[in-house]
């Protein structure tokens, strides 16, 4: 706004100036003082509501990016947003030869919650997960909500073993979670699918996640509430 007053000003000055210098009585010519008066007080009233816009669509923007890429409910990225990023981390490790883990991480009997406590309790539920998950995590782990009750997880830099110990720190705190339905504890597990990859023997990204895929259906086979890591790897 300031900018924009003082180029008004300097503007309104020089054409003052040039009228002037063509008009031919000393009384016809516009004073240099009223000509930077007059842009100094109307600049400001004219551009202030451009700049409000201006603020205005910086923060509709942000916010716009802020709901494409994140999930309202849990605050994790969303489907989009995570594939997008794990397969450029994907893309990292393949490069450079690093380890890395895929973790399908799948709420247990879900529908029974909402069935029992509610929709609302699920959605409670959900968040939790959400929080929890933030909590445990590390600063460069990639994970978001990719389905209903469905997460996953890109674990850069993360050996088999070390995966499965975020994965059991995860049941724990879990089990030690709960959100409140009339003043009762309600209590959720999840099933969590492991495939570990060594940056050697590995494929196409959507493959990976196809793997972890396969390790959460055997530990929903095997009886929920477990991890089970990718066979043959
Ligand atoms: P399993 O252990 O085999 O995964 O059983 P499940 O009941 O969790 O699986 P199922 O696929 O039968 O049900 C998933 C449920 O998740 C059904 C759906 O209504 C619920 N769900 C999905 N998204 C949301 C949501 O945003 N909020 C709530 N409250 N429920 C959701
Ligand atoms: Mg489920
Ligand atoms: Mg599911």
């Amino acid at each position: 706004m300031l900018i924009i007053t003082g180029v008004s000003v300097l503007i309104s000055m020089a054409i003052a100036a040039v009228v002037g210098s063509l008009l031919p009585t000393f009384s016809m010519k516009p004073s240099l003082l009223t000509s930077a008066i007059i842009p100094l007080v109307i600049a400001p009233l004219v551009s202030l509501p451009f700049v409000k816009m201006l603020f205005q669509l910086n923060f509709l923007e942000m916010e716009m990016r802020e709901l494409a890429t994140y999930d309202a409910l849990t605050k994790l990225l969303n489907r989009r947003a995570f594939l997008e990023r794990a397969e450029f981390a994907y893309n990292v490790a393949k490069r450079e030869k690093q380890n890395f883990c895929i973790l399908a991480v799948d709420l247990d009997l879900f529908k029974l919650v909402n069935d029992q406590y509610g929709h609302a309790t699920g959605d409670e539920v959900l968040a939790l997960f959400g929080q929890i998950t933030k909590q445990i995590s590390r600063e460069s782990d990639i994970f978001g909500r990719v389905g209903g009750e469905e997460f996953s997880f890109f674990l850069p830099n993360t050996t088999i073993d070390e995966a499965e110990n975020f994965a059991n720190r995860l049941h724990t705190a879990i089990r030690q979670a709960s959100v409140n339905y009339k003043g009762m504890p309600i209590h959720f597990t999840v099933s969590i699918g492991l495939a570990a990859f060594t940056g050697m023997n590995i494929s196409k990204f959507d493959s990976l996640l196809q793997f972890a895929d396969a390790a959460l259906y055997e530990a929903k086979k095997q009886g929920r509430n477990r991890t089970v890591k990718a066979i043959g790897l």
